[in-house]
């Protein structure tokens, strides 16, 4: 089996998720953040997978260690990123005819 058919099998995985209440596919997880993973995927797959791993190689060293071992951000951190992308989004929407 392919290291791509290994990965579309893993990304099709569900869990619940603890932060939307219903199933999510590890694929959704995967890139949570972007083409980040959800910071919490460790501890939400690692009973289905071995997910360090997963993630590792998936990432790279440089980005595995920047999203689970990263100094975390304040909540006043997040919320002001948050209104950054709100600004940027409404932004967009408002630049279309
Ligand atoms: S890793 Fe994040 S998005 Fe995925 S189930 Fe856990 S909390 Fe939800």
């Amino acid at each position: 089996m392919e290291n791509h058919d290994i990965l579309v099998r893993m990304d099709a995985l569900e869990t619940r998720c603890p932060k939307l209440g219903h199933q999510v596919p590890f694929g959704y997880c995967r890139k949570e953040s972007g083409a980040l993973p959800c910071s919490k995927a460790l501890v939400c797959w690692s009973h289905r997978l071995p997910v360090e791993l997963v993630l590792r190689k998936f990432l790279g060293d440089e980005a595995y260690e920047a999203v689970f071992n990263g100094t975390p951000k304040s909540r006043i951190q997040v919320l002001l990123e948050a209104i950054e992308a709100a600004k940027e989004r409404c932004g967009t929407a408002s630049d279309r005819p």
